[in-house]
């Protein structure tokens, strides 16, 4: 069994999330209005709740975004970290607020006055502070981006460590993936703190999707990552989505049953699209104990009979479809014949007695 050695890094508690290497990577996203909007703010973090999403940022711009903190966290209950630029009185005013992690940007917060004082306000408030260094925002210029991006972090780290502060998440954004790689894991060579993962200015949605998953695949394969955010122009559920699946296809985590689809040949003779869509519909209609249940289950939905059985061996259930039927099979046995329209809907009937069984 192949399995991913985590890097070892020390816990950091986010709110009643624990990230580093002895706990779940988490999954993190973002809103995308304005804190002070606290309705539109609320409704995103409980749609993101739902969607799975285990921390949550938001973009604290002003004292009245700051303030608007200890409303949004009063109707909500996911972690909140405040995302700070530029003005360190705005990170002590989140904190002030109630927030539960900040995240501060040495390219642009970088007085060590102002620095000390927003992790003397961390420490009386026992929350963690997230370096975040990016390229676009470092102080001094160098061809070699990543190695610059290490060092400005090694250097604000040097206020950490005299103050004994060790409450740390780093992560370091490249313009681009190899440079974020690298950073990453020179990185990961001469600390032992969590990082955060995530690769910014990715494109439109299908971009940012390959280019997040190649970036943080290829660190989450090597063991790096303790919480990662995948940022798309999308709706913020829709980055924890692809955060599930990357997780659970480097079988990091499991979030319900996985559903394999072949991706049809000249041997298929139905629109398998259209019946995976009406499938993963299905799906959604489990509750979360449910999803639980069958969180180690593969399905598979396959283009033909002749070699969609055999393909999906290892499903623990699946349907092959022909022109005119289905075939259900388990584990690559052939179960029974079901009809083309209501294919789905027995596999999905089947899942509810695997529930069943993993219930007893
Ligand atoms: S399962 Fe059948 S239809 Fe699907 S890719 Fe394989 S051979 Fe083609």
């Amino acid at each position: 069994m192949f399995k991913i050695k985590r890097r070892k890094t020390r816990t950091v508690k986010i709110g009643n999330i624990k990230i580093g290497s002895g706990h779940p990577v988490a999954i993190q996203s973002m809103v995308k209005v304005r804190a002070s909007d606290v309705e539109a703010s609320v409704v995103q973090i409980n749609d993101l709740q739902r969607a799975g999403c285990e921390i949550v940022r938001i973009a604290v711009e002003d004292l009245k975004d700051a303030s608007a903190i200890a409303a949004i966290k009063r109707k909500t209950r996911l972690p909140l970290v405040a995302d700070i630029h530029f003005d360190h009185r705005l990170a002590l005013a989140s904190i002030e607020s109630g927030v539960d992690k900040i995240r501060l940007n040495p390219g642009n917060i970088y007085k060590e006055s102002h620095v000390r004082s927003v992790i003397d306000a961390a420490k009386q408030a026992h929350i963690p502070i997230r370096i975040g260094a990016n390229s676009g925002s470092l102080r001094t210029r160098s061809s070699d981006t990543a190695g610059a991006l290490v060092k400005s972090v090694q250097e604000y780290l040097k206020v950490f460590k005299r103050m004994k502060f060790h409450d740390i998440v780093i992560s370091l954004k490249g313009s681009g993936i190899l440079e974020t790689i690298y950073a990453y894991k020179k990185m990961a060579r001469v600390c032992d703190y969590s990082f955060h993962l995530g690769v910014t200015a990715t494109g439109l949605p299908l971009d940012g999707v390959v280019k997040s998953s190649a970036g943080m695949g290829v660190l989450l394969f090597a063991g790096i990552g303790d919480t990662i955010r995948v940022s798309l122009l999308e709706q913020p559920s829709e980055e924890v989505r692809v955060a599930q699946l990357l997780l659970a296809s480097l079988g990091l985590r499991t979030f319900g049953p996985q559903l394999v689809c072949c991706p049809t040949c000249g041997r298929c003779e139905v629109d398998l699209s259209a019946k995976a869509h009406r499938f993963e519909a299905l799906l959604s209609q489990l509750s979360n104990s449910e999803k639980e249940l069958l969180k180690n289950t593969k399905i598979a939905l396959m283009g033909c009979v002749v070699n969609g059985p055999g393909e999906a061996r290892d499903a623990e259930a699946g349907i092959a479809f022909s022109r005119h039927k289905g075939i259900l099979f388990e584990k690559g046995q052939i179960v029974k014949t079901v009809g083309l329209a209501s294919g789905e809907k027995e596999l999905f009937n089947q899942l509810k007695k695997v529930i069943k069984k993993n219930r007893r």
